[in-house]
């Protein structure tokens, strides 16, 4: 295997809006491609709800080597859709993708969507940098019944190594944009675990001196999110605040439809998808946004493909394209609205 091996991307659809914004999302993909004269193997497969109903594998063992597979190359990707549960807990941590990045810029046109009054808005640009695979969602879990009453545990657990990497992770990150990091955590509550996490930023912020550091309570932070949020540049988190977190940039934004995420692993393997969900309230609709999809691909082409010029060809034709076409949720009054469809081709007459 040579570094010039083309990438592997496996499409996993999943459920829910999930193949909806996906088969916009691989459109768009390989509309980019074949622009690009870059070369790629992709390949779609049935994981989650449709794959338990045909084979009872949430994720069918034939997926599994064909990740595993791509796992091990240089350059191998998974665009993956939504599911409700699994497998996405499972593949997360299966393939290490400890680092989840969460970039947020409202869009100009969309200024108007956001329940911000728009002057808040100038100049927001903000990543979250969010740990992926440990955390309480992954800690020892733990029921019972004491004198009748039943109790019920579930242990919030960090290592030193797997806060010191996603830290790292974000001052890497913090350094390459506008040095400004932001440690998200919760120790005057919780300070066992977050004394941990300020000590490693301790030791690690020596390694970056133009990087400005600082930390904030999560609750702090959520209100500072909404009413400043251009004073941010990177957050770096936990898997649950950064999960919530996550939300209310979305809602910031005008639309959690709008998020895209990149879940990376040490190896570079690594995983984009929307930071919404499976959106069941809308699935079949035709009402779902594509562009966290879309942005997601963005991610892709940057860091799996190393295509940032592309990527922000891309970002660009978004940019065009929401001038004149709205999805439900980016709607304003009086918009004339498009479907999830409609959202991809014109991102791709755009382009
Ligand atoms: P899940 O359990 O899969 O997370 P959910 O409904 O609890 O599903 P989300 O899917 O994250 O959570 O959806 C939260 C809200 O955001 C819903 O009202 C949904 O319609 C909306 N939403 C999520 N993704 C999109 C999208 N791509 N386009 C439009 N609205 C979206």
């Amino acid at each position: 295997m040579t570094p010039t091996t083309p990438p592997t991307v496996l499409v996993l659809p999943g459920e829910g809006i999930g193949p909806e914004v996906v088969r916009v999302g691989r459109a768009v993909l390989e509309h980019v491609l074949d622009r690009a004269g870059l070369p790629a193997t992709i390949s779609e497969h049935a994981v989650g709800r449709p794959a338990y109903e045909r084979t009872g594998q949430w994720l069918p063992d034939p997926v599994r080597d064909a990740l595993d597979q791509a796992a091990a190359e240089p350059r191998g990707a998974v665009l993956f859709g939504a599911t409700a549960d699994e497998p996405i807990g499972e593949l997360r941590s299966r393939y290490d993708l400890y680092a989840n990045l969460r970039p947020a810029r409202p869009l100009p046109a969309l200024h108007a969507v956001s329940p911000l009054r728009p002057e808040r808005l100038e100049g927001v640009d903000v990543l979250i940098v969010r740990e992926l695979v440990s955390d309480v969602y992954y800690g020892r879990r733990r029921t019972g019944t004491d004198a009748g009453r039943r109790w019920a545990g579930q242990e919030m657990y960090y290592r030193e190594d797997e806060v010191r990497r996603i830290v790292r992770c974000g001052l890497g990150h913090a350094e390459a944009r506008r040095r400004h990091l932001t440690l998200v955590h919760k120790a005057n509550a919780i300070p066992d675990v977050f004394g941990l996490w300020l000590d490693v930023l301790a030791e690690e912020r020596a390694a970056y001196p133009h990087v400005d550091v600082q930390d904030r309570y999560a609750d702090t932070m959520a209100m500072e999110l909404v009413l400043r949020p251009a004073d941010f540049d990177v957050i770096v988190t936990g898997n649950l605040f950064g999960d919530l977190l996550s939300e209310i940039t979305g809602a910031v934004l005008g639309s959690l439809g709008l998020m895209p995420s990149a879940s990376l692993s040490p190896t570079g393997f690594a995983l984009y998808e929307p930071v919404g969900g499976t959106a069941p309230d809308i699935a079949g609709t035709g009402r779902a946004n594509p562009l966290g999809t879309i942005g997601s691909v963005e991610l892709m082409l940057r860091h799996t493909f190393g295509a940032p010029r592309w990527a922000d060809r891309l970002a660009a034709a978004v940019a065009l394209a929401v001038g004149l076409w709205r999805t439900p949720d980016i709607a304003g009054p009086g918009d004339k609205t498009c479907t999830t469809e409609e959202m991809g081709a014109a991102v791709c007459d755009a382009f």
